[in-house]
């Protein structure tokens, strides 16, 4: 990828269910100038407020990604935010006339298509760019996530593992290029233990989910689809760990950074994914003043 920052050239639009909602909502992406950043404008709420995709403005990461400002929130964010890293996108405003993005078919694939649709413009402004500087370290029980100085570009890699139940251990590494993202990594859709979509169901939760988003692993070591529970049909044998490793792309990109580091993660979810966010983002801002 070039230095320079990017957009996208036209409007476009999308429709959808959200994943936690059910509701029914339409999205605008819009061309937006340079610097302007990545943000989100809620069309629905008098006085069309802004919140800008900044890990300043997390509000929650509890099973999924939701930001605030001001009392008016957007979640699911991640796999949208996952698609503008992958495109290198730098400004675009997104109009949405509901508090949830459209869970699409449950990856980043819809989204990236549609922006990629559009044109990728550049802009004649350098990237917010950070070639990381300090090793640094989250952590929460058995889950964690290194990240280490690496000048060559973004490298992740993630460890998925159950403890021997649900899902046999599953490993994924990639370097972060576009073509790498665009084919190896923004196909891969969400998934949800069994268990956790009974959890689910008794708090009113997952009102979206379909057959066509989502995946779900059974205790047996099956892979099903969450309404009909017939066998889901897999794009990658790994399609669960290179999942992992969208949300991370996503979530990281809350920094609104171009960011050169190696990430290493073991069993981590959004809350760890923000958590390293915040470090990177500060570590971004310690750097820049020396
Ligand atoms: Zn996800």
């Amino acid at each position: 990828m070039d230095n320079l920052q990017r957009t996208i050239s036209r409007v476009v639009e999308y429709s959808g269910i959200g994943l936690f909602t059910g509701v029914e909502v339409k999205l605008r992406f819009k061309p937006a100038l340079a610097n302007t950043g990545i943000v989100f404008v809620r069309t629905d709420v008098e006085g069309h407020p802004k919140v800008p995709a900044n890990i300043e403005m997390l509000y929650d990461t509890k099973r999924l990604v939701t930001l605030e400002k001001d009392g008016v929130g957007v979640k699911s964010v991640e796999h949208v935010m996952a698609a503008f890293s992958g495109l290198g996108i730098d400004n675009i405003e997104i109009e949405v006339n509901s508090n949830e993005v459209p869970a699409g078919d449950g990856s980043s694939l819809l989204f990236l298509q549609l922006l990629k649709g559009t044109g990728i413009k550049t802009l004649a402004e350098p990237k917010n760019t950070y070639y990381l500087q300090e090793e640094l370290r989250v952590s929460n029980g058995d889950a964690s996530m290194i990240a280490l100085p690496y000048d060559k570009g973004l490298s992740l890699s993630y460890i998925l593992d159950f403890n021997g139940s649900f899902l046999n251990r599953q490993c994924f590494e990639i370097e972060m290029t576009e073509d790498n993202f665009s084919t190896q990594i923004a196909p891969a859709r969400t998934f949800g233990l069994c268990t956790v979509i009974e959890e689910y169901k008794k708090l009113g939760l997952g009102k979206g989910v379909t057959d066509d988003n989502s995946l779900i692993l059974q205790e047996d070591g099956s892979i099903t689809k969450p309404l009909s529970m017939s066998p889901a049909e897999l794009r990658f044998p790994n399609e669960c760990v290179r999942h992992k490793i969208l949300d991370i792309i996503g979530d990281l990109y809350l920094t609104n950074l171009t960011l050169h580091a190696r990430i290493v993660a073991t069993k981590s979810g959004h809350y760890l994914n923000t958590c390293m966010a915040e470090k990177i983002y500060e570590s971004a801002k310690k750097y820049a003043h020396k």
